[in-house]
């Protein structure tokens, strides 16, 4: 099964779950904040050097409340 990435449209909070392909994000919910309201991330974790949107993309220094300002 691939790895899918979704970010939470709430807190922020991006995580990663397993699913078959093709299925959406019915029934999954933020492991922070439990909301439904999830946008998935198509696997870009590789080189984002290049783009404009920074502060999202390093979020591995802390579990969800990490520099936001
Ligand atoms: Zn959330």
């Amino acid at each position: 099964m691939p790895l899918y990435e979704y970010a939470c449209k709430k807190c922020e909070h991006r995580f990663e779950i397993l699913q078959r392909i093709g299925e959406g994000s019915e029934g999954l919910e933020c492991p922070e904040c439990e909301s439904h309201k999830l946008e998935k991330q198509f696997s870009t974790f590789a080189s984002s050097s290049s783009e404009g949107d920074s502060g999202f993309s390093t979020a591995s220094s802390g579990c969800g409340t990490g520099g936001f300002t």
